[in-house]
């Protein structure tokens, strides 16, 4: 049981943007009830992470955790094209020497527990195993939240705020109606894991790899992970991958012959575990904040896996709520406009992350390509690789990105 009945700010979800939110608003000093239905640690998919994470990281105080974990570096990021060809790496400490210029692949049941342990370090009572079953938003300061105990009791808790990290399951976005998937983006993803694949090699710099396939229409990704594997995942339209009349291990079996990079990288290997699945993950939310309640990560809405941005922009969006649930709290104003002060900034950086997703799933578009033509896009494309997109001038690779694709895509232009 949870001995309180009532708490300044209650968090559904205890993934990295639950988590961090917690971790911000218990820290100054607020009462925070952070909710997990799993058991802790748990699977979770999303292992690469972009580097300008570190700065959420640095604001936690644990980035010297990450390392003493063990995770593996990430130094960049490579596209492979449809023919197997490979583009020239985006290593982010090639293009800039900073503190944030490398990043990791992290197992996420250990990266998330680290993150989860983080907000009870910081004062959040956090308690996984226990379900949220209903939430009712009420005025201002009364919102009730039904939980289902480990022991499978049901209670009702009361707070003045509710942060909702639920992830996929959305929560609250469902229950309001502000749920809106982009129709463009259903995708699906099958994706395992492997031992003995290929890895970068003594000195060479470990990336994430995006791999076309053959006939273009599904991508892969490659993640070398700690303990020696390999996160390996396959995504394409949702019914290309789910409605072919085969099982998953046989799609993602016939799509790996379909892809040469794949091919050579896991000839030796050997897959760990059965394939797992995920669809429908794309979509945004009609607004993110009302009066005492804000939407975080997931919960709040998802581009898709492509450039790895997912958990970045769920650290970062519970970061930034986190810190105004804890202003707001403060100064007795939980108002919508308080709480989601952060949201129109967020979205005017998220746009070029998504408008880069569009581009990759232009089948006419070839990344390597387009650099050929345009070589000194090649550090703004790795800003956005990066996640760079809250600062500068994140969106002038598509001055010349835009008119490309409609040449490209009118034939007026071939990109091979
Ligand atoms: C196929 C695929 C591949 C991906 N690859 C990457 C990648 O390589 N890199 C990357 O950065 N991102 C990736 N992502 C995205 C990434 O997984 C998510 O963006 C990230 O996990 C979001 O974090 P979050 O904290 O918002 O939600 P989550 O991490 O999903 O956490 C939500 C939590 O809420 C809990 N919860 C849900 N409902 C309830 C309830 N009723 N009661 C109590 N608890 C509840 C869940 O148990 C869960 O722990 C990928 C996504 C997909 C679909």
């Amino acid at each position: 049981m949870i001995a309180n009945r009532s708490y300044d700010c209650i968090v559904i979800g205890g993934g990295p943007a639950g988590s961090t939110a917690a971790a911000l608003v218990a820290e100054q000093g607020h009462s925070v009830l952070l909710i997990d239905r799993d058991q802790f640690p748990r699977e979770h998919v999303g292992e690469s992470l972009m580097p300008e994470a570190y700065w959420v990281f640095e604001r936690l105080g644990i980035v010297h955790e990450l390392d003493r974990v063990g995770f593996t570096r990430k130094h960049g990021v490579q596209f492979v094209n449809s023919e197997g060809k490979e583009s020239k790496p985006f290593i982010f400490a090639d293009h800039e020497e900073r503190d944030s210029k490398e990043s990791w692949h992290v197992k996420r049941s250990l990266f998330d527990k680290l993150l989860f342990d983080t907000a009870y370090n910081r004062g959040a009572t956090c308690v996984d195993q226990t379900r949220v079953l209903d939430i009712t938003i009420g005025d201002k300061s009364t919102h009730r939240v039904t939980i289902q105990t480990p022991e499978g009791k049901e209670q009702e808790i009361v707070g003045k705020v509710i942060i909702d990290a639920s992830g996929q399951s959305a929560m609250i976005a469902n229950r309001l109606g502000l749920r809106e998937v982009y129709p463009d983006l259903k995708k699906a993803a099958i994706w395992t894991y492997f031992d003995g694949a290929q890895r970068a090699g003594a000195g060479k710099p470990e990336l994430t790899t995006i791999l076309h396939t053959e006939s273009k229409d599904a991508w892969f990704w490659y993640i070398p992970s700690m303990d020696g594997q390999v996160s390996v995942g396959l995504v394409g339209d949702n019914d290309f991958l789910l409605k072919r009349g085969s099982s998953p291990q046989d799609t993602f079996d016939a799509e790996i012959k379909n892809c040469k990079g794949i091919r050579s990288r896991l000839l030796d290997a050997t897959q760990v575990g059965r394939p797992q699945i995920a669809k429908e993950f794309s979509y945004t939310t009609k607004k993110q904040a009302g009066d005492g309640w804000v939407l975080v990560g997931d919960a709040g809405g998802f581009i898709d896996p492509i450039y790895s941005s997912g958990v970045y922009l769920a650290l970062k969006s519970g970061m930034l709520a986190g810190e105004a649930v804890a202003e707001g709290l403060g100064k007795g104003d939980v108002s919508a406009k308080q709480l989601g002060r952060w949201t129109r900034d967020f979205e005017s950086g998220v746009q070029w992350i998504r408008k880069l997703v569009r581009a990759y799933y232009t089948k006419e578009f070839s990344v390597g390509a387009f650099m050929k033509e345009y070589p000194h896009h090649a550090g703004n494309l790795t800003d956005l690789l990066i996640g760079k997109v809250f600062e500068g001038n994140p969106g002038r690779i598509f001055d010349d990105l835009d008119p490309y694709l409609e040449k490209v895509k009118s034939g007026e232009m071939q990109a091979s």
